[in-house]
């Protein structure tokens, strides 16, 4: 159970991966409000990417383009879809695995399920899908049911309980496959890997970062395999904001 406070270390000789929601905003609903990207973050992450000499990254479960969508008008290096999509510099073209051979199917019967049961909300985001239930904490076993069964052996998919929700992923796409994957690659190789994130799809990424002698900071109660915790969301940005050099700081 991680307990301690992030050390302040310098963010030249570090590469920042970055979950969003619940880390960077305030956790929203997808059926309330969609989370508003202030210009105070902007100016924080911009300044951060200078200290990092370009090492930062978003790693969410939302798409690249829902990601570059809420950044707008910046555009961040991205992993979007718990590593299904990613875009390792900014310019560079988006890429992706291939489609999980058991997602139509899957997608047919999620909807049909969710359309017949009250309380429950069907998503589909590129590469996964999602049975909300936010307000109804209940339907977690049923909806849980119905997407263990969809994910069968050769489906290529495999089901995660999130906060609110049940998600199918593919299975040869996490957040510590999307880690590992920018850390081969300039500017993020050869640096300490940094991940903060508050919910289970991000236990994949502590463990990769832990393995490579990294610094993994979960945010919010809650076990964890990080290493560091945050309270909240304030104390990220105050912790992010600590990190950068008073000469690289635009505020
Ligand atoms: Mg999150």
């Amino acid at each position: 159970m991680p307990t301690q406070q992030p050390p302040r270390i310098s963010a030249a000789n570090c590469a920042f991966f970055l979950d969003f929601d619940g880390t960077l905003v305030h956790f929203g609903n997808p059926d309330e409000i969609v989370p508003v990207v202030d210009d105070g973050l902007r100016g924080l992450l911009l300044a951060l990417r200078d200290a990092a000499d370009g090492a930062l990254a978003v790693v969410s479960g939302r798409t690249v383009a829902a990601i570059d969508g809420l950044f707008e008008p910046l555009t961040l290096a991205s992993s979007g879809e718990h590593g299904g999509e990613w875009r390792h510099l900014v310019g560079e073209e988006l890429q992706s695995i291939p489609v999980p051979p058991g997602l139509d199917a899957a997608h047919k019967i999620c909807e049909a399920w969710s359309k017949a049961t009250p309380g429950t909300l069907f998503e589909r985001k590129g590469l996964s899908l999602v049975l909300h239930f936010h307000r109804h904490p209940e339907l977690r076993e049923a909806a849980a049911a119905v997407a263990q069964s969809v994910c069968t052996p050769d489906s290529g998919l495999r089901m995660l309980h999130a906060r609110g929700m049940v998600e199918i992923r593919p299975v040869s796409a996490d957040k510590g496959v999307a880690i590992r994957r920018f850390m081969e690659l300039p500017p993020y190789a050869g640096r300490t890997p940094v991940f903060l994130g508050d919910d289970v799809t991000d236990e994949d990424g502590f463990t990769a970062v832990n393995a490579l002698d990294g610094i993994s900071v979960k945010i919010g109660p809650g076990t964890s395999h990080a290493r560091y915790r945050l309270p909240n969301e304030d104390a990220v940005r105050e912790w992010l904001e600590s990190l950068i050099e008073p000469a690289m700081r635009q505020t």
